[in-house]
């Protein structure tokens, strides 16, 4: 009877984790989504927890009390900003759980010595995907939270190196489905994984870490869908399925946004942090434009055309409420204005999606890079808050850059271009932007959203 409830929660959960991938795939679902994934978790939990496998309750408590303390105060104090450190450090701990999970069942069962090779290879294959997301994801949030140079670290031969480390893992694992009962092996091979996981985010730096991301966060759902082989149970191996293959399409897809081949990211950084370092030395020199708030105000004032790129800046600034209320003060005046996304701005795939629909900015007017690139000729004014690499002309020409190949949003091409900035600190990538040199440029500097709140203003008084 109780395991009939547990499969009949189980096959309920898997459901419930397919209509909620479906609902993410857009944003006008995307809560609904949300709401579908976490009733399939509540079910998995509960499926699990009513099995006559479990004992004693004791422990399964004090762990779901600690964890749901901590996922609480995560959800509370955690900025939105800092939603992709989070995601980061959740591979890693969804990892670490997989590669615990699997290092127990291998001791539990005599070090290998009772493991059926069947199961020793799903086993083996969870541990090793396991450890390297687990020090992939802590690089990678070292990255984002910005405690680990997100510039790419990089050495002679390190490619081959990498190649080789992982081709002696793979090899110690292969050895491993043949002969399970060698725990010399099986632990080289898990720190050998843990070593691989730095290695290879090391070289990934600023633009590439978006498909870094996806592609740990598919490896956590491989290495989760193997330990539900090595358990037993179900929901856990469609669950990491489902994980490990829509991250991986994440991946193809946000490489796809960059122009970029998976090669080419995961092996493209070789030597590419002194040319950028270079190019930010060429730069400096130049001059920029900067203009007043009121000057600013007249020109989106009278503009009949304006498009707003979003970037990173506005996230940090929260300024996306300020965003759309400047944007009702023009199409007041009778200005149409429009908002650019481009698929990596921000720091999570569909941030700037979350912010502008959190201020209520009506989906459609929140265009694709694909879709509004041709409109910037004929654009009055592209308004560009707190982005910068997205819009960096040296992703179309400059070979030497690291965003080489990116396509970006067009808004060089804008008629006049206003800048909102602080600084002329570089973005994620950490390198120039010609576009702040342009004759056509204007910078605006300050805090976004404190600069939106004097434009609305200014506007506002406008005749
Ligand atoms: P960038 O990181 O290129 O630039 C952000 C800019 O915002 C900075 O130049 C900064 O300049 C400015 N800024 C910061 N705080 C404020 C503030 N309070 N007010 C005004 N401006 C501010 O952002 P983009 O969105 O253009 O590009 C995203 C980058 O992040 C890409 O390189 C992308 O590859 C990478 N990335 C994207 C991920 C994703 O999934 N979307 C994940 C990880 C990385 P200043 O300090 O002078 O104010």
């Amino acid at each position: 009877m109780r395991e009939m409830f547990t499969q009949g929660a189980y096959l309920a959960a898997s459901v419930t984790f397919i209509l909620g991938l479906r609902g993410l795939s857009s944003p006008a679902t995307a809560r609904r989504g949300m709401f579908f994934a976490e009733v399939g978790m509540l079910l998995a939990v509960v499926g699990t927890l009513i099995q006559h496998e479990i004992v004693r309750y004791e422990w399964i408590a004090i762990g779901m009390v600690i964890g749901s303390i901590i996922g609480a105060l995560m959800a509370i104090l955690m900025p939105m900003t800092a939603v992709p450190q989070r995601t980061a450090i959740s591979h890693m701990f969804g990892a670490l759980a997989a590669t615990l999970v699997g290092v127990s069942e291998f001791y539990r069962h005599g070090n290998g010595a009772e493991i059926p090779h069947v199961q020793m290879a799903a086993l083996g294959f969870e541990v090793m995907f396991g450890s390297l997301t687990i020090t992939g994801s802590f690089m990678a949030f070292g990255k984002l939270q910005g405690f680990i140079r997100s510039a790419p670290m990089t050495y002679r031969f390190q490619n081959q190196s990498n190649i080789t480390l992982f081709f002696v893992t793979l090899g110690l694992f292969a050895f491993l489905i043949f002969q399970p009962a060698s725990p010399a092996v099986f632990y080289a091979m898990t720190a050998l994984g843990l070593v691989i996981g730095v290695l290879i985010v090391m070289p990934i730096g600023g633009a590439d870490m978006p498909v870094v991301m996806s592609l740990l966060n598919s490896y956590a759902g491989l290495a989760a869908s193997a330990t539900g082989f090595v358990i037993g149970n179900n929901v856990l191996i469609i669950a990491g399925a489902l994980d490990g293959a829509s991250g991986f399409l994440l991946s193809i897809l946000m490489s796809r946004a960059m122009n970029r081949s998976f090669t080419n990211v995961l092996f493209g950084a070789f030597g590419s942090a002194p040319q950028a370092e270079l190019a930010l030395k060429a730069a400096t020199d130049k001059a920029v434009r900067s203009i007043s708030g009121e000057d600013a105000a007249i020109q989106l004032g009278y503009a009949r055309s304006v498009v707003v790129i979003p970037g990173y800046g506005m996230a940090v600034a929260q300024a996306q409420h300020q965003v759309r209320e400047l944007a009702d003060e023009i199409e007041k005046r009778g200005g149409e204005v429009k908002f650019a996304v481009h698929p990596v701005a921000g720091r999570m795939p569909g941030h700037m999606n979350v912010l502008l629909a959190e201020a209520n900015v009506p989906y459609d007017k929140l265009k694709d890079m694909e879709e509004i690139n041709g409109e910037f000729e004929r654009t009055d004014v592209a308004l560009v808050i707190g982005a910068n690499d997205v819009v960096n002309p040296a992703a179309r020409h400059d070979r030497s850059s690291p965003i080489y190949g990116m396509p970006i949003l067009n808004a060089d091409q804008a008629k006049s271009v206003i800048v909102l900035k602080r600084s002329m600190n570089p973005g994620f990538a950490g390198i120039e932007n010609e576009l702040f040199y342009s004759p056509k440029t204007f910078m605006l500097f300050g805090d976004a959203k404190k600069s939106l709140s004097a434009l609305i203003n200014e506007v506002r008084q406008l005749e």
